[in-house]
């Protein structure tokens, strides 16, 4: 059985999707902090089972600790965190809390219950503004321009040195590019519950009315078009990474770090030319100022995952833009139908 934390937020919960539709049995502890129990639901409809649930903080030693006794867990994928940039400047206490200190309780609670096989929700930000492009896993880690950055290096840190202190851990770092899309079905996608952060749902909110334009943080990079390169990857492959993660690990021993993102780049033009192709929707812009801490570039070099993992992104930018427009449809009929009841 995977325990799974942050299982009903956007990225686990396709994780403990791909996990079911694989065979494994799944358990999910999250505090619903940024997520919803619904969520459940929706992977069970597309699971044709249920995964199960515990409502609860991964930092409860004691509760972590009776859940990893009570269930036959063998494997533990860690998604369980606060990730809003912006957020974490403002607090960064409880940004350090959650994050770093809900790292030390779970390893802390796997060391006792003699389960040493981890997968960890890291970030290409631990990159800083890497000057080598593309970024590969032996590029230095750099220093993460805000507490959010530096909560997942601590994480990284905290991680590697407890996997050199005992030989029995296995420990993958996912380090994610640009997690964007839905699952195809529409059923499963990102729900931000307060105004958004990043690119995608910004811009899908821009489409639906919701916002009447999309801020563009700056256009004088050194890049193509002079606005900023991502490498975004569609959240079902960035799924898909972590169960041949998962069954890497268990051949190996100590740290293992692994890039997921497709190796390519993407500008703001692109993603806004290449949505408005897939939607019909013309994406109103407004050129801004820079956002402070953004970088140019950041794109990956896939290569060590692809060997060592046998595993490459498969989806391109359009299904990523289509799934997730659909999925920010689907949303938008539902909170419709909600308001009118
Ligand atoms: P999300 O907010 O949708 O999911 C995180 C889940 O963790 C939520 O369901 C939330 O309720 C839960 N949670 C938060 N604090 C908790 C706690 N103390 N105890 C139990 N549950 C808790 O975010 P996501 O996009 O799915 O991200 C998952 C992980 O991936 C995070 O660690 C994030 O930092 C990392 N990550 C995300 C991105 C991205 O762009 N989405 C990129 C790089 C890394
Ligand atoms: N971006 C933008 N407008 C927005 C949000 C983001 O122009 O409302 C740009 C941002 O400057 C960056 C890219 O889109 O170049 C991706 O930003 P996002 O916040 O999604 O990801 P990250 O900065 O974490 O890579």
């Amino acid at each position: 059985m995977i325990l799974i934390t942050g299982g009903t937020g956007y990225i686990g919960a396709h994780v403990a999707l791909e996990c079911m539709v694989r065979g494994e049995e799944v358990l999910i502890l999250d505090n619903l902090c940024n997520s919803q129990r619904s969520a459940i639901d929706r992977i069970s409809v597309l699971a044709g089972k249920r995964p199960g649930f515990i409502f609860g903080d991964v930092r409860n030693r004691r509760l972590l600790d009776s859940v990893l006794r009570d269930y036959p867990i063998d494997a533990v994928v860690h998604c369980a965190g606060l990730k809003a940039v912006g957020e974490s400047v403002r607090e960064p206490l409880r940004y350090y809390n959650t994050n770093v200190g809900g790292s030390v309780v779970l390893c802390q609670a796997m060391a006792q219950a003699g389960i040493f096989r981890l997968v960890f929700s890291s970030s290409a930000t631990v990159y800083g503004d890497c000057t080598c492009m593309p970024i590969n896993e032996s590029c230095a880690t750099g220093q993460p321009t805000n507490p959010y950055g530096m909560s997942k290096l601590m994480c990284e840190n905290v991680m590697k040195s407890v996997a050199s202190s005992d030989p029995r851990w296995s420990i993958g770092l996912l380090r994610y590019f640009n997690p964007i899309g839905a699952h195809a079905s529409g059923l499963l996608g990102e729900a931000p519950t307060s105004t958004p952060n990043n690119l995608l749902p910004y811009l899908l909110q821009v489409a639906l009315g919701e916002r009447r334009a999309l801020a563009v943080f700056g256009n004088d990079y050194p890049t193509p078009d002079g606005t900023g390169v991502r490498d975004y990857i569609h959240v079902e492959d960035l799924a898909l990474g972590h169960i041949r993660a998962l069954d890497a690990l268990r051949d190996r021993r100590g740290v293992s770090l692994w890039n997921l993102g497709t190796g390519r780049g993407y500008s703001v033009l692109d993603v806004v030319k290449a949505f408005e192709k897939v939607s019909g929707i013309p994406i109103p812009l407004n050129v801004e100022a820079r956002r402070p801490g953004d970088i140019a570039c950041c794109w990956a070099d896939p290569q060590k995952s692809i060997e060592e993992l046998g595993w490459q992104a498969r989806h391109g930018l359009e299904k990523m833009l289509a799934d997730a427009w659909r999925w920010q449809c689907n949303q938008h009929k539902r909170d419709e139908v909600r308001k009118a009841n």
